[in-house]
């Protein structure tokens, strides 16, 4: 059963001192699945992706890839086994050049791909400039880039799209739809703008004070009147 499932948390919790972040939430992407993770801020998103690419361990919950128990393991381990995430901030260093990022990226991992990945996020003209000279948007396809070297089974991105313009943020859905297709890869997407969750979505997972709300496909989530609320915060 556990076959077709590519990342899976069980029973997830997570407290910080005495406040309940995660109250055991469970959440399964299926294999080439992109999968959205929304909720109100505060939800626990972020929490999610840190325990489910090990940042932080789960107090209790197991997390599962391709149906191992990868609870124990540090993010380095879980990164070689194919599993990848981004930050909700741009985690790149300034002064280095947009080739030497992914090289030092590419050293938890064999057979990097570099120029493959610089090529699909139309990053190859840009190689030997700083990041700190090139524009936000294409920072942001950096951080993207980072999280692909490899070729990882399973993408965790942590609005991959914040601070992008409108445009931008579609320019990099219509990115991740086609990588999804074409590499065959899995991805759990936090992400604020809701036509970009419901435009590139197969399934979406709502949180809401570290429980799961609602879980459904697209159409179903919009008509959910329970998302509705807790978005309205009524
Ligand atoms: P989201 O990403 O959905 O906005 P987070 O996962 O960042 O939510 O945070 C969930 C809750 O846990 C928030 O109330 C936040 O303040 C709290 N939290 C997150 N990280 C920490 C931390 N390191 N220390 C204390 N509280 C934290
Ligand atoms: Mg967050």
């Amino acid at each position: 059963m556990s076959a077709s499932i590519a990342i899976q948390g069980l029973g997830v919790e997570r407290r910080y001192g005495g406040f309940r972040a995660l109250k055991g939430v469970d959440i399964a992407v299926k294999r080439g699945e992109i999968r959205g993770l929304i909720g109100p801020n505060g939800a626990g998103k972020s929490t999610l992706i840190d325990v489910l690419s090990g940042r932080v361990r789960g107090q209790p919950g197991k997390v599962l890839l391709d149906g191992k128990d990868i609870s124990a393991l540090k993010p380095q381990e879980r990164r070689r086994l194919g599993l990848a995430r981004s930050f909700q901030r741009t985690n790149i260093f300034p002064a280095l050049s947009v080739e030497q990022q992914l090289r030092i990226a590419s050293w938890a991992v064999t057979d990097a791909g570099i120029e493959e990945v610089m090529a699909e996020l139309n990053l190859t003209a840009l190689a030997r400039t700083p990041a700190a000279e090139i524009s936000y948007g294409d920072q942001r396809r950096l951080d993207l880039a980072l999280a692909l070297v490899g070729r990882p089974s399973v993408l965790l991105l942590d609005e991959p799209a914040a601070g992008l313009t409108v445009e931008e943020s579609h320019g990099l859905a219509t990115i991740l739809r086609d990588l999804a297709n074409r590499w065959n890869v899995t991805v759990l997407l936090v992400e604020h703008d809701m036509q970009v969750v419901f435009s590139i979505c197969d399934g979406i997972t709502v949180l809401h004070l570290g429980q799961t709300l609602a879980e459904g496909g697209v159409a179903e989530i919009r008509a959910d009147k329970r998302v509705v609320t807790a978005y309205l915060g009524t």
